[in-house]
């Protein structure tokens, strides 16, 4: 493969570029940004080696903790679940949560062979029994399988006594928190049930 064709395809990994795009992004780069193109190739090494995730709460991070964990002033009584780093910082956005997070990295989908063991629902369970935690708010998407996820997590929590709740109705039906305009996060999570 020429190099030009390696970039191609490497470019084509990204989600929701195909075999055009990818070319498209490649000449525009050759042609009209090197200096772009250095600094992207630097950046992405730079994030591949540098960012881990958090130990507690599992979200992208570039230290053992996260900013949030981190953070004494959080209240401890509250822990929310979401599917992704991208979740996190909508409901971060919204500026109406101020517990502390655990993100989940998935969501259960059998066809993808993803169980509750892949997206760390043993580890969850853990930080759900420490004795600060009152209450776990589960606010997987709106979409067949973010609710599934919810269910069996919520049956999980549940059996071992922890108080669960869902975020509330409002937030459409099929959505992914992360596109969800911030008052209907915010009113979400009010209404929790
Ligand atoms: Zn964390």
């Amino acid at each position: 493969m020429s190099v030009l064709e390696q970039l191609i395809e490497a470019l084509k990994r990204l989600p929701g570029v195909g075999q055009k795009s990818a070319q498209r992004m490649a000449y525009h780069l050759l042609q009209h940004d090197r200096e772009g193109a250095r600094s992207l190739a630097l950046a992405l090494q730079a994030a591949a080696e540098q960012i881990g995730h958090c130990q507690r709460c599992h979200t992208f991070s570039e230290t053992p903790l996260c900013g949030i964990c981190a953070d004494p002033a959080r209240d401890a009584r509250l822990l929310c679940v979401v599917e992704s780093p991208a979740d996190q910082a909508a409901l971060e956005r919204s500026n109406s949560y101020k517990g502390y997070y655990f993100v989940l990295l998935g969501r259960i989908s059998p066809l993808d062979g993803v169980g509750v063991r892949q997206i760390g629902a043993t580890e969850l369970l853990q930080r759900a029994a420490e004795t600060a935690v009152e209450e776990v708010i589960l606010a997987t998407s709106f979409t067949a399988e973010g609710e599934a996820t919810a269910h069996v997590l919520a049956e999980a929590l549940r059996s071992r006594g922890i108080r669960v709740t869902r975020l509330a109705r409002g937030v459409p039906v099929g959505s992914e928190l992360e596109y969800v305009d911030l008052g209907t996060i915010a009113h979400a999570l009010v209404d929790r049930r």
